[in-house]
């Protein structure tokens, strides 16, 4: 079958295209991540994706527009919460490149990652599947998340530490303060 695969970050990437391609999938990835700021950290990210699909011979779509007003005024406004609005927004644009593409499903490496929202994932993902009118393939691959890092690190990849858009930055620096 063939499957594209968005990606969000080369170490997310690590696991699910190994487990992937021992499954016997024809694989290309997708990398369409306008939520991920400042503008340094996405080139970052992207450039680390770059050289891990180098390593690994992993054909790649890159869609670097950077919609960054849009994805924050949405955030900021979204009924369903900013993480609703993120993953639909990734994953449809996943979905219409498979169909207009010919591959026959798509899924994401977000769904490795133990800290991602994984049931509304895949609640947004079969939503988009169904409007998009191109299968879903779900995988849960958190069993493999300690196999991937243990992969990123060996390959000297830059791990990320917050999970890409500017209130996750604050979530994960912004100590709470000290009463007094
Ligand atoms: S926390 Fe992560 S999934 Fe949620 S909106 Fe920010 S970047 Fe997207």
């Amino acid at each position: 079958m063939s499957l594209l695969l968005h990606i969000c970050c080369g170490p997310c990437a690590a696991y699910p295209v190994k487990f992937l391609r021992e499954q016997g999938y024809s694989l290309s990835g997708y990398f369409y991540n306008p939520n991920i700021h400042p503008y340094k950290e996405f080139q970052k990210r992207l450039e680390t994706l770059q050289d891990y699909v180098k390593q690994v011979e992993l054909e790649l779509i890159v869609d670097d527009q950077y919609c960054l007003e849009e994805f924050l005024l949405q955030a900021l406004h979204s009924e369903q919460g900013r993480c609703h609005n993120c993953y639909e927004m990734r994953l449809r644009q996943t979905a219409k490149y498979a169909k207009a593409h010919g591959f026959e499903a798509f899924s994401s490496t977000l769904l490795v990652s133990p800290y991602q929202k994984h049931q509304l994932i895949i609640d947004v993902a079969e939503q988009v599947a169904r409007q998009e009118e191109i299968p879903f393939a779900y995988f849960d691959f958190r069993s493999g998340w300690y196999e991937g890092v243990a992969i990123s690190k060996q390959m000297e990849l830059y791990r990320q530490p917050y999970c890409g858009c500017i209130f996750s930055e604050k979530e994960r620096y912004l100590k709470p303060k000290k009463e007094k």
